[in-house]
């Protein structure tokens, strides 16, 4: 027998486009244009669709946006300069390095040599630990879209329980720190945690971020609760789904992300945030 959703789905194309109206009025009221630079190594034919989509994004919420591309064997040294010159650029806000880098590439002297006030990502351990310390920062764009996504469907956070299923840099620990930050109380699950479906289930607000596809089933989910789906899977047969087996789930929780249209869009509508927060902070907040 197929399960119905009875969840409300919480619609993130809606919310996202939204937030990017938003920003684009934002940005009209600035004296300047919000400048972001994405730096592009190689040739990963998945972070080039990515990368052309917050060149889209950002030019249709007025921000200045380029994208410099570089070649997979580009030596670290030169990737570096690239890097030093955007940090002196004074019309540049925002810089972001796409990740994966290709192989031969380490990724932590190259977040670590991004100006802290422009990493826009938030992957620069000063604002991880900032984070960390329950700080205005500038926080991981896909952790931040769960919290507005959380926000926009008027999910309650203080107090509730929150199961964050993944403890990646990017995803999972940035978002137990935001819904720590928000007064929930945080369980973090992982690979090497026991009774993975009995953590779940005691889960108001269940944040699915493993990549694995449709591992959160149904008899998971405490009945009423709110279940994010970050997970972005791709089948045999090339449609994408996510860490939740949606329908199952959705029979049992009061709210559910899709796969896609749910956190997916919310990720660059608010790197365009930290953007103009970056460019706020820079040029205008210390003036005043
Ligand atoms: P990741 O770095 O691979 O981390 C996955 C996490 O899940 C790890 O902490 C891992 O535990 C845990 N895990 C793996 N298998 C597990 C299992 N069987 N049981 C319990 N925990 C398990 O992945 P990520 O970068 O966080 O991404 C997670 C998913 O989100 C992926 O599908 C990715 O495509 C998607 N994503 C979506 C967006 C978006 O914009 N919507 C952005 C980023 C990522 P250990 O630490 O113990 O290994």
């Amino acid at each position: 027998m197929t399960a119905h959703v009875t969840a409300r789905v919480i619609d993130g194309k809606e919310i996202a486009a939204a937030l990017r109206a938003r920003i684009a009025e934002r940005t009209a009221t600035l004296p300047f244009k919000p400048g972001l630079a994405v730096v592009l190594v190689g040739e990963n034919p998945a972070s080039a669709v990515y990368v052309r989509n917050k060149d889209r994004a950002a030019q249709g919420a007025g921000l200045l946006a380029q994208t410099i591309r570089l070649p997979a064997d580009v030596a670290a040294a030169d990737l570096l300069a690239v890097i030093g010159g955007l940090n002196a650029d004074p019309e540049v806000d925002g810089i972001l390095v796409q990740l994966p880098l290709p192989d031969g590439l380490l990724p932590r002297p190259i977040i670590e040599a991004i100006d802290p006030a422009k990493d826009v990502d938030g992957f620069h351990p000063l604002n991880v630990g900032r984070l960390q310390d329950g700080l205005d920062v500038l926080a991981p764009c896909t952790p931040t879209g769960v919290m507005r996504l959380l926000s926009a469907a008027a999910i309650p956070i203080r107090g509730a329980r929150a199961v964050v299923l993944g403890r990646s840099a990017i995803v999972g620990k940035p978002m137990a720190a935001l819904l720590l930050a928000a007064d929930a109380t945080v369980t973090i699950a992982h690979s090497r945690t026991v009774n993975l479906a009995e953590e779940c289930r005691r889960a108001d607000i269940l944040v699915a971020a493993v990549g694995r596809p449709e591992m959160v089933r149904g008899d998971w989910i405490k009945p009423g609760a709110t279940v994010i789906d970050v997970g972005i899977n791709r089948t045999r047969d090339g449609s994408l789904v996510g860490d939740v087996a949606y329908e199952e789930c959705g029979a049992v929780a009061g709210a559910i992300t899709p796969v896609p249209g749910g956190v997916g869009p919310m990720t660059i509508a608010c790197l365009l945030e930290n953007t103009v927060k970056a460019a706020v902070n820079r040029r205008l907040a210390h003036h005043n």
